[in-house]
């Protein structure tokens, strides 16, 4: 299928900037202040005076050659100076409008808790941080809700004592024309480390990235070096953050390795997707799938299906609650308890011998009883 436009979309959400950001998040904001009133000064001047309009191209190149120069402006210099730039095709936007007699004369920008900036450039997003140009690395307090990639360009802003970056992200935009709907699919992505397709596609026959094998392998070194750590020790507690940066890697691998199947499922434009009824709350009360559960951000993995879904107008599905999909036979439809550590579903009825993944999803896929999310 071909992928031909693109669309930008705006994700916005807050970020938890260390102090030093906070300061220069505050700086940026006042110096766009004053450049957006130096532009709009100068031109009042001139309108007033019934001189030539100075565009902000002009003004930009005079900022810079001219007025930062200056050893008490050349503060203006500290911040970035996209966000400058754009600043100031802002107050010549407001120009333009009331030049075309849309808007009311400019007005100056007032000192105030809430402003806000433009940065374009190098920006990189990881589930819990956003890489913003002069920056550096943000924390994001809601973790992985933009998407890695294609992210354009974004705008800082300030609240109060709240901080947002909204990011404008390129994604693809698919034609209208109905293509034509293919079969449907069951998705078993429960507690387990993977996601299975009633395909016979899974993340686990995805990952055998070379990366993923050495952060493994990496990964049980380093455990095995903590292990020989004393408990409490500054060494000790060296070792547990190269661990925890480890894990963390590993589990940004993963997750970005499912959105790649998902998109890969609901680019072939299937009639519906099924995936089961997580009964999260009971999980979370077993200790030993809490955990992994975290790792996946289950919930946000599903919203973030849904509006996959919802975008190519495929019908998303959850099985009834108490479905059981990986107690069922998808052979002959027998049914028999399967303990968590259980791997190969081997039916004693008619002798089918499935992963036991595979095999929950074929049977979610056939699933008569479910809801309709999208
Ligand atoms: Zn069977």
């Amino acid at each position: 299928m071909s992928v031909g436009k693109t669309a930008l979309r705006a994700y916005k959400t807050e970020i938890d900037p260390n102090p030093e950001q906070i300061v220069l998040i505050h700086k940026t904001i006042g110096t766009c202040r004053y450049v957006y009133n130096l532009f709009i000064q100068k031109n009042k001047e001139r309108y007033e005076e019934s001189e030539k309009f100075l565009s902000g191209y002009d003004f930009s190149k005079w900022l810079n050659n001219v007025h930062s120069k200056q050893e008490e402006f050349k503060w203006i210099k500290d911040v970035s100076s996209k966000a400058v730039k754009q600043s100031i095709m802002n107050a010549d936007g407001a120009y333009k409008k009331f030049f075309k007699k849309l808007t009311a004369f400019p007005k100056f920008k007032k000192r105030s808790d809430y402003g806000n900036f433009y940065l374009i450039g190098s920006i990189r997003v990881k589930r819990h941080l956003i890489q913003l140009p002069t920056l550096g690395k943000v924390k994001l307090k809601e973790k992985g809700y933009i998407p890695f990639e294609n992210v354009k360009s974004c705008t800082v802003s300030r609240e109060g004592d709240r901080y947002f970056v909204s990011v404008l992200v390129e994604e693809d935009k698919l034609p209208k024309t109905e293509t034509k709907k293919t079969e449907g699919v069951g998705i078993d992505m429960g507690i387990k480390e993977f996601l299975y397709t009633s395909n016979g596609e899974s993340v686990a026959n995805f990952s055998k990235s070379e990366q993923l094998i050495k952060l493994t392998k990496s990964l049980k070194r380093q455990q095995r070096k903590l292990s020989r750590r004393e408990k409490g020790s500054a060494n000790f507690r060296k070792q547990k953050v190269i661990i925890q940066r480890l894990h963390r890697k590993i589990r940004n691998i993963k997750m970005d390795l499912k959105r790649k199947l998902i998109l890969k499922i609901v680019q072939r434009n299937p009639q519906f997707v099924t995936i089961e009824h997580l009964n999260i709350k009971g999980m979370q009360r077993n200790r030993r799938l809490s955990n992994s559960l975290q790792q996946i951000g289950i919930g946000y993995f599903i919203e973030w299906l849904r509006m996959k879904c919802l975008e190519r107008e495929i019908e998303l599905r959850r099985a009834d609650r108490f479905y059981p999909s990986s107690q069922i036979c998808s052979g002959c439809g027998e049914r028999k308890k399967m303990p968590l550590h259980v791997r190969l579903y081997d039916c004693d009825h008619c002798g089918m011998k499935k992963d036991r993944d595979l095999n929950a999803s074929i049977n979610l896929k056939k699933a008569k009883e479910y809801t309709v999310l999208t």
